[in-house]
């Protein structure tokens, strides 16, 4: 007799990709109750993704996870690109660096296999006493839109009955929010009805991972995009001595193997049935790599898989901002640019600061309607990138016979030109509550929108070189980054800013300032020996709550702007304010999303719904 029970959490995660374990794992750390399944009996051994591009190694840093990522990982810092030569072989035709983005802080691709990277978020979240539930999946979900916007503790408007694969039990789980991470075939998208938008491309790609690779390809250490006339591939460096290898299939058996064992109405290729093995896969790889040789060591291959790439992205991210979809399961591209595992954390990590707000009552749940205004809108430059993209890969190389094939230089210019979106570097959110686009550039050459980038300052009580990118943890935090001149400036500004910081004190719950921002300041100096370091102490106590917080900060030039930078919880610049004109600004901005506090009720009802 299958037993049923029931119970409630905060936030209920469908899927333990790296998309569900990064929300998992934040929102655990934040202090959320979170609870996330998998339908897999087993952690993920090999396979799917494999590269960390440079933002979310910074987001991995504010999280204190990048340490682990670096130690495990392969870098990848240059990029080699082969072509066919007169003799129809190939030959180099260039090496530059893997990434193009001028601020990156971490200036590399970190390659590490997609279970190795799940296992980082969840040693990390059993810490704070969280595991992923194994061998469970929802068998339906259900919303109470009439409490969908009512923010009390007591109410539960998720419903969701998740069965043991195991035992076959049941379990009602009643939720305040339920997060569908649950991969590019989302059950928890399908049953919402939520549709992809989109389509289902014609290239067919086949990809191997190879543990011992034996090889005299001169660039086997570097990711290479190698075109030939006999197809493409792209040779990726993994950690230890393995390599990846994607490979384009245009081989006659080949796609009639696939096509014959592919599922019509989802896409997916039967593997079992495939015709088709590593080793061919491998073979194909050989006669594109010609003159070079590669031979996969032992005749091992760790895994293997051949795909289509659909080009897609769900018409919706939410439902009532009570059931969120993030990851794979709103958007599917190619893995050429590297961005799948990227995108798909990126997404939980826009939305889980937004949730613990919303949750510990502190900001309006409106909030919430911005992530699906900015990962929609990143998703859909994706997929556009990804079309012009995958075009130029799996199109055929230019040479003298074929003037219509792509050239080097086409593809180079791609390459380059978006290397600030393949490096997550360059993205930046539409305006928004959160993200006060009136005043959008900083003399500091950071603009709204945009991540806050690197920059070194010196610690001011001793003298400790830091970069402020650094102090920016994902602690659910806005961080108020005050930029000041020195003592005579300082003190028109500091009155201003004194009573800006008041009202924003009014505004927070407890009446706390720190519960809800971490002030940090700035003053101009060399910093460079400890006798031009400032003096830190007389300086007043709402510009240092700790000693930590007071740095001294080198002039970019012979100006220097004082002024006020918030930043979001997740690094992302939300408001600039130049010192001059500080009043109202500060507390205009936090009000426009600080949940309003009233004085009877316990329960706050959103706007649209009648309170009766
Ligand atoms: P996933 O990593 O797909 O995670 C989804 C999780 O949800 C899985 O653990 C799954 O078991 C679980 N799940 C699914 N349905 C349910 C359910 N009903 N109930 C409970 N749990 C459920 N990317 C590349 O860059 N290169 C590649 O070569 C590559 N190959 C891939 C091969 C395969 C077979 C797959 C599936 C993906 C591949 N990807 C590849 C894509 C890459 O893995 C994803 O972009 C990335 O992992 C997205 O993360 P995610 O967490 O959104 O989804």
């Amino acid at each position: 007799q299958n037993q049923s029970v029931e119970s409630t959490t905060d936030v209920l995660i469908i899927g333990a990709g790296p998309a569900g374990l990064m929300a998992c794992h934040a929102l655990a750390k934040l202090g959320i109750r979170v609870r996330i399944v998998d339908k897999r009996p087993e952690k993920l051994i090999a396979g799917q993704a494999d590269g960390i591009q440079p933002r979310t190694m910074e987001i991995f840093q504010s999280y204190g996870l990048l340490e682990r990522l670096l130690k495990e990982g392969n870098q990848i810092h240059t990029a080699a690109f082969y072509n066919p030569n007169a003799h129809g072989t190939i030959e180099l035709t260039d090496r530059v660096p893997d990434v193009t983005a001028p601020t990156a802080r971490y200036p590399f691709e970190v390659t590490l296999h997609q279970g190795a990277i799940e296992a980082i978020f969840m040693d990390s979240m059993a810490a704070s006493g969280v595991e992923v539930e194994r061998h469970v999946a929802p068998v339906s979900i259900s919303l109470d839109e009439a409490v969908a916007r009512v923010y009390d503790k007591e109410c539960y408007p998720v419903k969701a009955s998740l069965r043991n694969l195991f035992n076959g039990n049941l379990e009602v789980v009643n939720a305040k929010i339920l997060i569908g991470a649950d991969g590019a075939h989302s059950w928890v998208r399908k049953s919402l009805g939520i549709a992809m938008e989109g389509e289902q491309t014609d290239y067919v790609w086949g990809v191997i991972d190879i543990a011992e690779p034996e090889s005299d390809f001169p660039d086997i250490r570097n990711k290479a995009v190698v075109h030939s006339n006999h197809g493409t591939c792209m040779v990726i460096p993994r950690e230890g001595d393995k390599v990846r290898v994607y490979i384009q299939l245009d081989d006659g058996a080949v796609l009639q193997s696939i096509a014959a064992n592919k599922n019509k109405s989802n896409g997916r290729i039967d593997m079992t049935k495939l015709a088709v093995g590593p080793e061919d896969l491998l073979c194909v790889a050989q006669k594109i790599l010609h003159p070079y040789t590669l031979r996969a060591g032992g005749g091992k291959f760790e895994w293997w898989t051949v795909y289509t790439i659909g080009q897609r992205v769900a018409s919706q991210f939410s439902v009532h901002n009570r059931i969120f979809i993030v990851g794979d399961a709103c958007h599917t591209h190619s893995p050429k640019a590297g961005q799948g595992m990227n995108a798909s954390m990126g997404d939980s990590h826009n939305l889980v600061w937004k949730i613990s707000a919303v949750l510990n009552g502190w900001v309006d749940p409106d909030v919430l309607d911005t992530y699906e205004l900015e990962r929609r809108k990143y998703a859909q430059d994706l997929i556009s990138f990804d079309r012009k993209f995958a075009k130029l890969f799996s199109g055929k190389p230019r040479t003298e016979q074929y003037q219509d094939g792509v050239s080097h230089e086409e593809f180079l210019q791609i390459f380059q030109t978006f290397g600030g979106f393949t490096s997550g570097i360059g993205m930046r959110y539409l305006g928004s509550t959160i993200t006060d686009a009136d005043h959008t550039n900083s003399t500091r050459g950071i603009k709204v929108g945009e991540r806050f980038p690197p920059r070194p300052v010196v610690r001011a009580a001793d003298s400790r070189p830091m970069d402020i990118q650094d102090l920016l943890h994902s602690d659910g935090r806005f961080k108020v980054l005050v930029f000041l001149e020195g003592e005579k400036e300082a003190t028109i500004a500091l009155e201003a800013l004194s009573i800006e910081l008041e009202h924003v004190t009014r505004m927070s719950p407890a009446n706390n300032l720190f519960a809800v921002t971490e002030v940090l300041t700035f003053i101009a100096g060399t910093g460079d020996s400890p006798r031009d370091v400032l003096n830190w102490t007389s300086w007043p106590l709402m510009l240092r709550s700790h000693w930590s917080k007071i740095f001294v900060e080198k002039p970019d030039g012979a100006e220097y702007s004082p002024e006020v930078i918030v930043v979001r919880p997740d690094g992302y610049i939300g408001k600039i304010i130049p010192s001059h004109s500080l009043e109202s600004q500060l507390s205009n901005y936090f009000s426009g999303f600080l949940r309003k506090k009233t004085q009877k009720s316990t329960c706050y009802i959103g706007p649209g719904l009648d309170q009766s």
